[in-house]
């Protein structure tokens, strides 16, 4: 069993990198991906970890990007090389726009009279701050009774707090993948087209003419209709399927490692030699 879509504390997981390695020794995983935000840190630090343990770690990145109009979350897998400098340089860049999301955002809350400061939030991302972390101090503070409600009340693309981060456009992010030498897999697909599987089904072809290669077939958020519809546009688009639970620790409390909301997940390792032949 494998899973192929994690996130340390490095971007909005609760694990640090070893705990995470532990977690996927711990219930038997053959190969994890660390797919964090926009950082490649937590893969970096959880390599010599995962080394030791004889657990194969694949480095992978979740990107945000814009597609016709809405966000669109892409997976980059970089499964026999790591990414090079260019890409390294262009990451730096999105954790730039981030901070300056943050930093308005920041405002936009102070507005609506909550009291917190970038100082505070920024104290407990570690490569990256993002939404979690303020959602958890939000909790803290009493503005929200947990994370699910801060999201509802303040930080959801509807919510009264939220501010538009500055996204790269979804063609953009697959072709610096490729050119970097990974492949591209469409995220949850669930949440994309608000799973109008006639508008997906459109959207996925041109992402497959833009060089995605994958899709993210398996995954916490799916219902077995949503896999097998998912596992046709593979089919018919010649992308590899990819899976995994879209682990966070903490920030999703519900979604287990490998095996994802209430047992619903067990990818198998031939998932794995899929994605490498897409290269
Ligand atoms: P950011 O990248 O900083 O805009 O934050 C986005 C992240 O917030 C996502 O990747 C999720 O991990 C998390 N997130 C988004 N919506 C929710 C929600 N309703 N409940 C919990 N976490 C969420
Ligand atoms: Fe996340
Ligand atoms: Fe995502
Ligand atoms: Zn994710």
């Amino acid at each position: 069993m494998i899973d192929l879509h994690s996130h340390t504390d490095e971007s909005d997981g609760t694990f640090t990198p070893d705990e995470l390695v532990a977690e996927a020794v711990r219930i038997g995983l053959s190969a994890l991906a660390i797919t964090d935000h926009d950082t490649l840190r937590g893969y970096e630090l959880a390599l010599p970890f995962a080394v030791e343990a004889k657990l194969e770690l694949i480095c992978g990145i979740e990107l945000s990007t814009r597609y016709g109009g809405a966000s669109v979350h892409l997976l980059g897998y970089f499964p026999c090389a790591t990414p090079p400098a260019g890409f390294r340089a262009w990451l730096d860049f999105l954790l730039e726009s981030r901070r300056d999301r943050n930093r308005r955002l920041i405002e936009r809350l102070q507005s609506l009279g909550v009291e917190i400061t970038l100082e505070e939030v920024e104290r407990r991302g570690r490569s990256l701050t993002g939404r979690p972390h303020f959602a958890r101090i939000l909790v803290e503070k009493g503005y929200a009774k947990d994370i699910q409600d801060a999201f509802h009340e303040y930080l959801d693309e509807s919510a009264k707090g939220f501010v538009q981060r500055q996204e790269v456009p979804i063609e953009e992010a697959i072709e610096r993948l490729v050119a970097a030498g990974g492949v591209a897999s469409l995220a949850h697909p669930i949440r994309v087209a608000k799973n109008d599987w006639t508008r997906l089904s459109e959207y996925v072809e041109n992402m497959a003419a833009m060089g995605m290669r994958a899709i993210e077939v398996y995954h916490s958020d799916h219902t077995p209709e949503n896999v097998a519809f998912y596992l046709s546009l593979a089919k018919k688009f010649n992308l590899a399927p990819t899976g995994g639970s879209d682990f966070h620790g903490g920030n999703k409390p519900l979604i287990s490692l490998g095996t994802g909301l209430r047992n619903n997940l067990a990818i198998p390792d031939e998932i794995l030699a899929g994605l490498k032949k897409a290269l």
